[in-house]
């Protein structure tokens, strides 16, 4: 194992299994980030387990919080951690990324070159370094409110569809009716009854053409559908592509597709499907919740 920061390790399950070492290095604490983990030493050292595989579909993102605060709150005591996977170079080398990034405000790549100076062997999986990517763009707060930590479920929600053929766990867009609008902010509005359904945080943008737009938070592809302030500039596409809001039929429910019908006067606005759509411009979008813009007024809120 390797000493990070002063009384941060990253290491191994050898490491972890290795008394006289830890010992030796005044180990306290043990975070333990891999499946089904069973610790070697329970009744002697404080340990947190997160139970992840090392995959790039993993959301390794959501338990940052709880182990930042693991970290910090043992270093604060005085004590030393051991940060553990299974071979020290993809899943700890990230949750210790994570912690040095919102302690000292840094990069993705800061943070694991600063690593990666005192363990050479660090090889996050490709995923992982993206959820690192999108925990800076997120300022390191991993909440809802952020539009892309919402594109990043949606995708989740997406493959898990695709891979297990339901939906779990969605996190829908706020009722913009529910909220405080800012003056200027973009609204899109019912063309019958004018009800607000959607603000500008809430579109997903695609450039008009062939291919296939995920949901996905990945800087790297270049899909374009995660720009989460920009309203389609295309008007060869004839539909508003948007998250999952609060107020469509069966998106609680779990339903894979349903129409999408104005909540105040049943107006037809659209439908979805979690599977994907084609725009009009002949881009697939997946998953696709698609308003159709002759049904829907976009326009810009006024300054008081
Ligand atoms: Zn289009
Ligand atoms: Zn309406």
């Amino acid at each position: 194992m390797d000493e990070i920061i002063d009384g941060l390790y990253v290491g191994s399950s050898m490491a972890e299994s290795d008394k006289p070492k830890l010992k030796e290095c005044r180990i306290t604490h043990i975070l333990s980030v891999a499946s089904h983990y069973v610790p070697s030493y329970p009744n002697e050292f404080v340990y947190k387990l997160i139970s992840i595989d090392d995959l790039p579909e993993e959301n390794i993102i959501q338990y940052f919080p709880e182990c930042n605060k693991f970290i910090s709150g043992a270093l604060e005591e005085g004590g030393c951690v051991l940060v553990h996977c299974m071979a020290g170079q993809s899943r700890s080398a990230v949750i210790a990324a994570a912690y040095l990034m919102q302690k000292d405000g840094l990069t993705s790549e800061q943070a694991l070159t600063a690593i990666k100076k005192k363990r050479r062997q660090i090889n996050p999986n490709d995923g992982f370094i993206d959820q690192l990517q999108l925990y800076y763009d997120i300022s390191y707060d991993v909440s809802p409110a952020k539009a892309l930590y919402r594109r990043f479920l949606i995708n989740h929600s997406a493959e898990h569809y695709r891979e297990y053929g339901k939906i779990e766990n969605i996190v829908a867009g706020v009722d913009p009716t529910t909220q405080q609008m800012l003056p200027t902010q973009r609204l899109v509005r019912c063309k019958k009854c004018r009800r607000a359904l959607v603000i500008e945080a809430n579109i997903l943008d695609h450039q008009a053409g062939v291919g296939q737009v995920a949901f996905s938070y990945n800087k790297r592809n270049g899909s374009g559908a995660n720009t989460p302030h920009a309203f389609p500039q295309n008007r060869a596409c004839s539909s508003l592509f948007v998250e999952p809001m609060e107020w469509m039929d069966g998106i609680s429910d779990g339903l894979i597709e349903n129409k999408i019908a104005c909540p105040k006067c049943q107006a037809k606005l659209g439908s979805y499907n979690w599977a994907g759509a084609q725009c009009s411009c002949g881009k697939w979008i997946i998953p696709s919740f698609q308003i159709h813009r002759n049904r829907i007024d976009e326009i810009r809120q006024r300054l008081q």
